[in-house]
């Protein structure tokens, strides 16, 4: 009885919502918070102590703890939900983290177009209609030797549009050991039962020949399609057909093909030590009629579904009405535009962060990586257990999965637990810092570290360090 009279003070004593909204509106760590999140944030934190109290939670948390449980919330998510963060993963194109990085270019020719009224659909030298399209087909052309192009939301949008566009209510070829299935549920047999086209697999997992196609073409057949198997790998006894002899048979039977590429890349990345991946411009040239390929993996630039083939096949994706769903918007096609001016330029190797990255020497890495160890304190170090380690990374965004980057990283933590809290810790720094546990460390892995990362992330393993030390 003794107990429940002095939970119901606790309750009564609870400052009200409002209360505390009150006492906390002038705090100047809070001034971006907009009102009803610091009262959402208010709320929560009352709520929280209320159902604490009422399981018997002991003592109560006064008005002034209340006030600053608040304060931590609304200051570690800050006034923005989607935020920069430090990707010290090591994969170069992490979907989770936003993908491609843009050049400065992108993001001075973003910057011009966002703010202000634009051409975009507006034929400047007649004062007639124009397509938004323009702005990139004609670049995409001279790039890749295709006929025509059309952009649209994301790569698997442009294949949903293709398959819907040619073969809906009619069956479309596909090789066994290519019925993927990316991450975020893109599954080719899924995204083909939508378009309302029906498959036809041909072929065995790991082998599949041209007369397996051929024997697979009837009346039925609206198209032939070629995907890229992005983030796996069939290796051992296998057998798959080349984009030219695909091209050859779709040419000979009256077949359009198309190859879904996924990353899509229009530079040869061999001489940088990655294996051979056909280029766009090199699957263009198979004859293969239409080729697709994402926007924000090994190109580099914004988000979006690039579709490059004949004339006659991408303008009838372009008419076909699901194609003003999936239509981009100006933002994308000023990045895009700029991301593909520098490979016409000559100097996407350079410029375009991706590339940047992905071809930066391992011995680069390891150099970043020594000096930003340098710039911790001696304590800092020692309480970490900081150290250089090489190692290997992935591309990411199912690009060339087997490769192995050489990298290196900053080692710290010395064992699973501490790893974890010091994970954790980073995480909510600010701006949050995202890196990988293997064998009990957390590994900073400086290939993705940017130059404009160094200096945030001293402060952050300092700052961790040194609460470490005090728990
Ligand atoms: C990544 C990928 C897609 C999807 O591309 P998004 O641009 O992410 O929509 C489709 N097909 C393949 C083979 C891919 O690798």
């Amino acid at each position: 009885m003794v107990a429940r009279t002095e939970q119901q003070a606790a309750l009564r004593a609870l400052p009200s919502v409002d209360q505390l909204v009150r006492a906390l509106a002038d705090r100047r760590e809070l001034a971006e918070i907009t009102r009803p999140r610091l009262t959402a944030a208010a709320r929560d934190v009352v709520d929280g102590e209320r159902r604490r109290l009422l399981d018997g939670g002991g003592v109560p948390a006064d008005a002034g703890e209340l006030a600053t449980r608040v304060v931590d919330r609304l200051r570690r998510g800050g006034p923005f939900s989607l935020k920069r963060v430090i990707n010290a993963t090591g994969v170069v194109l992490h979907t989770n983290l936003g993908r491609a990085l843009l050049s400065d270019l992108a993001m001075r020719r973003l910057t011009a177009v966002a703010a202000g009224y634009s051409n975009l659909e507006l034929d400047l030298a007649t004062k007639e209609r124009g397509s938004r399209y323009s702005h990139v087909e004609a670049l995409l052309r001279r790039l890749t030797a295709a006929e025509d192009a059309l952009v649209v939301n994301n790569n698997a949008s442009a294949v949903l549009l293709a398959l819907e566009t040619m073969a809906r209510g009619r069956e479309v070829i596909v090789s066994r050991g290519e019925l993927i299935e990316i991450g975020g549920e893109f599954r080719i047999p899924d995204i083909m039962r939508r378009s309302g086209a029906e498959l036809r697999e041909v072929g065995a997992t790991n082998r599949t020949h041209l007369r397996d196609y051929a024997e697979a073409i009837g009346p039925d057949t609206a198209l032939l399609l070629k995907v890229h198997t992005s983030n796996y790998r069939v290796v051992g006894f296998t057998a798959a057909v080349s984009s030219r002899e695909l091209a050859e048979l779709g040419r000979q039977r009256g077949v359009p093909v198309m190859e879904d590429l996924g990353s899509g890349c229009l530079v040869d990345l061999r001489p940088y030590g990655f294996p051979y991946e056909p280029t766009v411009q090199e699957v263009v040239g198979t004859g293969i009629d239409l080729v697709a390929f994402s926007g924000d993996k090994l190109l580099g630039g914004p988000q979006a579904g690039v579709v490059v083939g004949t004339r006659a096949l991408i303008t009838r994706l372009k008419k076909n009405p699901l194609n003003r769903a999936l239509r981009i918007d100006k933002l994308t096609v000023a990045a895009l535009e700029a991301t593909l001016h520098a490979y016409e330029a000559g100097d996407a190797l350079q410029t375009i962060p991706t590339l940047a990255l992905l071809t930066q020497p391992a011995s680069a890495v390891v150099t970043r990586a020594r000096r930003t160890l340098a710039r911790l304190d001696a304590e800092t170090r020692k309480r970490l257990g900081a150290e250089v380690v090489k190692g290997v990374g992935q591309v990411g965004g199912g690009a060339l999965p087997t490769v192995e980057l050489p990298t290196a990283a900053i080692a710290i933590g010395t064992s699973g637990a501490e790893a974890q809290r010091l994970d954790e810790a980073l995480r909510n720094a600010d701006p949050p810092i995202v890196a990988r546990i293997a064998d009990d460390r957390l590994l900073l892995d400086f290939r993705t570290v940017l130059s404009a990362d160094v200096a945030p992330l001293v402060r952050a393993l300092t700052a961790v360090a040194h609460s470490a030390g005090d728990a």
